[in-house]
């Protein structure tokens, strides 16, 4: 497949300096991030605003997605039992009013790493109190005990993304369409008081129509929040990029999405599911 040249829109500069401190903290308390891992085009603008999505759990994923930069590895190391208490040292010396904590898949663990993420969440509560804590959590391949015990530390936001279009699913390994908006149903009926977020890329080459549907299949779980970003393949071994639609493709389709019934949309090219999280928050219930 000819891969087409990046558009203007689609021409960010990083600024090296501006992410330095950001990057002596990470090295110092010995965390990860997803920014890093995943060669997040917004780094330069995030780590320059103090703003990072840690990485807990190891650097490794147990799945192989096509378009994913994280490393693979079907032995991860165990889980870290310091990690928790060095991550929310990382929110205390950040200041951080809103924190997004995610990892790679642990199919390995027995609880799919459920137990560290809630761990992770008491670990900031006790230290930053004020702080709102976002997961973006795997599947734990429908294991619904790991999603209870994830959501028994309270987290303010419970994120699970859907990626793409159920026809494309070959791209995200290991995965199930059907599962994951299971996955979000569950938090948004069991949990009701904790919204329900998801993110979608597009220009893998899904249709018009298709993501139609997906919009309306995920809004029908009680989702209530939604990221719309385009794909950019990390290097040439991974998926090609199929398409780059242009930035009033995502303005129509954060319309679409509001009137659907999402009450909170970020959609553009440079959106990614963490990208601006703090501002889901005032769509919370109660704030
Ligand atoms: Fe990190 Fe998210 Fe910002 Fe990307 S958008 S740099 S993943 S915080
Ligand atoms: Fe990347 Fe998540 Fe797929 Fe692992 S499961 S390869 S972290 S997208």
């Amino acid at each position: 497949m000819k891969i087409e040249r990046k558009p203007h829109w689609l021409r960010k500069k990083a600024n090296v300096a501006e992410q330095a401190p950001m990057r002596r903290l990470l090295g110092e308390l010995g965390l990860n991030t997803v920014c890093q891992q995943a060669l997040c085009p917004n780094i330069a603008e995030c780590f320059g605003c103090g703003q990072a999505t840690f990485l807990i759990l190891g650097r490794d994923c147990t799945r192989q997605c096509s378009f994913c930069n994280v490393e693979k590895n079907r032995v991860p190391q165990p889980p870290d039992p310091d990690e928790p208490q060095r991550l929310a040292e990382a929110v205390r010396r950040l200041a951080l009013s809103h924190v997004v904590i995610t990892s790679p898949t642990r199919d390995d663990l027995p609880d799919g790493g459920a137990a560290h993420y809630a761990a992770a969440v008491r670990a900031v509560r006790d230290i930053s109190p004020a702080t709102t804590v976002e997961l973006l959590v795997p599947d734990f391949r429908g294991d619904w005990s790991a999603l209870a015990a994830v959501m028994a530390a309270a987290p303010d936001i419970l994120a699970h993304n859907l990626e793409t279009v159920p026809r494309l699913y070959g791209v995200r390994c290991g995965a199930d369409y059907r599962r994951s908006l299971e996955l979000l149903r569950r938090v948004s009926e069991g949990w009701p008081a904790v919204p329900a977020k998801s993110g979608i890329m597009l220009g893998l080459g899904e249709t018009e129509q298709e993501v139609a549907e997906l919009l309306a299949d995920l809004r029908s779980t009680g989702c209530r929040y939604l990221s719309i970003g385009q794909y950019l393949a990390p290097s040439r071994r991974h998926q090609p990029v199929a398409a780059y639609l242009p930035p009033e493709r995502f303005d129509d389709l954060r319309e679409q999405a509001l009137a659907l019934g999402f009450s909170h949309v970020e959609s553009g090219p440079y959106v990614r599911s963490s990208y601006h999280a703090a501002q889901y928050r005032s769509d919370r219930p109660g704030s």
